[in-house]
């Protein structure tokens, strides 16, 4: 089969020829890989970044997002059959330390993540553990289940506050930041207002329904948010991963407001946590990850009743073989997600 592989410790990746994988443990499905898609984990193996080389095992096959069929089981698998489409929760948990078995399998102690401790799905076959597998509604077209994963982020960052009512601010319209602006609609936002800079990402935002767009680079956000509500908003969702944008982004909320953290900033950042924070009451949450399922269950219900609509964000869906291309996409920030179609 084909794969998407990190052979050697480097930057870049290549794509050979390997066997299909064929040694399934007892809880183990082998999984046809229809769609995959990538993701800025991905990016960040094919740059070989400083976190890269300090997790990544080569050689690995990479990519975790993906949509695809149950074509063998192991012999101990009783959640899905043969022929069933799955998508995958990529935090494989242990299942059995303190955080699993007390509802909290996304900080599972152990947790490893497929594409990245394991192979991944950038390849015809997948080997993943039935404990991740999300069997998904037939209705959902297979472009979108691939991103359920991503959109997952979007859903749990936006669903630890209620929003019903809520004006919020989006740090950060990348994809995660364009699917977390449906979301909030769909929770009830009353206005939903995004800061972000990219020219590309900017028009996105729009087509995603967003009702102010603010670009920090040309002004200022503060400002720009205190005109349009007195209060501030409610809820700051953090999704650039960009210091500057958080701290910006904090002066925004009201007082005893609530903000949902999902961006990485990749290392200590300087805020000043008394004044931003602590002597405004808000309260920060960190978010990683996706519930384990009941985030699942409310991103198949959005898509399979169509309330939020993928095509939005879903901007490219190419042949396997031209992967590059769409590495060279993600690179270039010119894209929302890109899917790679192996049928
Ligand atoms: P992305 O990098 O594509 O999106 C970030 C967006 O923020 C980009 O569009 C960028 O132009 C914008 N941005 C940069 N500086 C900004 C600024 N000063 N003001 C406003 N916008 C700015 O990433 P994504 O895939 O959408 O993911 C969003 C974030 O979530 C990233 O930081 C990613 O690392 C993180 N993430 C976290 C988890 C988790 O489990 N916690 C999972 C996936 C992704
Ligand atoms: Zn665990």
């Amino acid at each position: 089969m084909k794969a998407i592989m990190k052979e050697k410790a480097g930057p870049g990746l290549v794509m050979k020829e390997v066997e299909v994988p064929s040694e399934l443990g007892p809880r183990d499905v082998l999984v046809k890989v229809r769609r995959a898609s990538i993701c800025g984990t991905d990016v960040h193996i094919y740059k070989w970044d400083e976190w890269s080389q300090s997790r990544i095992i080569p050689p690995l096959i990479t990519g975790h997002e993906m949509a695809g069929e149950v074509v063998a089981v192991g012999s101990a698998v009783t959640r899905v059959n043969i022929g069933d489409l799955v998508a995958a929760e990529t935090h494989i948990p242990c299942e059995s330390c303190y955080q699993c078995k007390t509802g909290r399998m996304h900080v599972c102690k152990n947790l490893k993540i497929l594409g990245v401790d394991t192979n991944g799905v950038f390849a015809e076959y997948a080997i993943i553990p039935e404990s991740v597998l999300w069997r998904f509604s037939s209705e959902i077209p297979l472009d979108f289940a691939s991103v359920m994963e991503p959109f997952g982020n979007a859903i749990h960052t936006a669903s630890v506050t209620n929003l019903l009512g809520k004006n919020v601010l989006i740090t950060g319209a990348g994809p995660i930041g364009l699917m977390a602006i449906q979301v909030a609609k769909v929770a009830g936002a009353s206005t939903v207002i995004v800061s972000e800079v990219d020219p590309m990402r900017i028009k996105m935002a729009q087509e995603n329904g967003a009702d102010v767009i603010i670009n920090p680079a040309e002004k200022d956000l503060v400002k720009e948010v205190y005109k349009i509500l007195d209060d501030g908003v409610d809820v700051l969702l953090e999704m650039s991963g960009n210091r500057k944008a958080f701290e910006d982004g904090l002066k925004c909320v009201t007082m005893g407001g609530e903000v949902s953290v999902l961006g990485i900033f990749g290392g200590k950042i300087d805020i000043n946590l008394d004044s931003l924070i602590t002597m405004r009451g808000l309260t920060v949450y960190g978010i990683t990850g996706r519930r384990m399922f009941e985030t699942w269950r409310i991103a198949d219900e959005l898509l399979r009743t169509k309330k939020v609509d993928l095509s939005k964000v879903v901007t490219h869906v190419i042949p396997f073989e031209q992967w590059e291309k769409g590495f060279e996409l993600m690179l270039n920030k010119q894209c929302g997600k890109v899917v790679l179609n192996l049928d």
